[in-house]
């Protein structure tokens, strides 16, 4: 049995005492909510704080991102793992289609940050997702199982088991649009069934898929209930902490 997982990926949103508002917020709104993970993911500059006002809480958090390079070095602008965790983070979101479009992140590159997410004893959160010229093309599921093989190249079945795959079509992101729970669930059966290709039916089993792209508290329900949707990676509604927790708490909605 997989345990939901709902994470809030804020962008470049929020200076530090509005997260530190947001959580204190939010926090009593997902204090029963012992059914999923929750994890936030603030800016680099608000880690810190945001993990300290959630110390002791059902509430983890995550980084956007990490530097591929370990440790600390001659590296500017960069954030290593060890400086994610050093400021209170448990997860950190890697390859999320913004890094890759806007920034030029390849699957090496990607592959690099979750290695060293891990070997710092971050969870690195996958992130995995065609384009809409890809899918009308026909090449949703090529391009997909291409990021999955770069970006998860060298894990060990052990460290595939512990990480999280986030299924994000470009297409739906910030957009508005969501993926019908049918089109997910398809593609997230097929990521399912690479990760047993790569690593073995077991880690394939235990291996959490997120779905990303206008998750809301409206659509939330009607995604988990598909069999190989394990929780949501959430922009734009994670803002707000009532939308977010109308999304963390969906099992209320039914
Ligand atoms: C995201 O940023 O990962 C995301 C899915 O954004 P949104 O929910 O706004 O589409």
């Amino acid at each position: 049995m997989r345990r939901p997982f709902i994470a809030g990926n804020w962008k470049m949103y929020k200076l530090v005492n509005d997260s530190v508002a947001y959580v204190q917020a939010f926090k009593p709104l997902v204090v029963q909510s012992s059914h999923c993970d929750i994890v936030i993911a603030p800016a680099f500059t608000a880690l810190k704080a945001v993990s300290s006002k959630l110390e002791g809480s059902n509430i983890a958090v995550s980084s956007q991102d990490v530097a591929g390079e370990q440790g600390f070095g001659a590296f500017t602008g960069e954030v290593s793992a060890e400086m994610v965790r050093d400021a209170g983070a448990s997860y950190a979101i890697i390859g999320h289609s913004e890094r890759r479009q806007y920034y030029g992140e390849t699957d090496a590159l990607v592959n690099r940050k979750g290695l060293s997410a891990m070997a710092a004893g971050l969870i690195p959160i996958v992130c995995v997702g065609e384009s809409l010229n890809e899918r009308d093309g026909g090449q949703a599921q090529t391009i997909v199982e291409q990021q999955l093989s770069g970006s998860l190249a060298n894990l060990t079945p052990e460290q595939a088991s512990r990480i999280i795959i986030a299924y994000e079509p470009v297409w739906a992101i910030g957009t508005g649009r969501t993926a019908t729970p049918e089109i997910a669930q398809q593609m997230h059966a097929f990521i399912r069934s690479r990760v047993k290709a790569m690593f073995g039916e077991e880690v394939a089993q235990c291996v959490r898929i997120l779905y990303g792209g206008s998750v809301k508290p409206e659509n939330i329900t009607s995604l988990m209930d598909e069999l190989d949707i394990d929780g949501a990676l959430v922009g734009g509604s994670s803002l707000d902490p009532a939308s977010f927790a109308g999304i963390v708490n969906y099992k209320d909605r039914r």
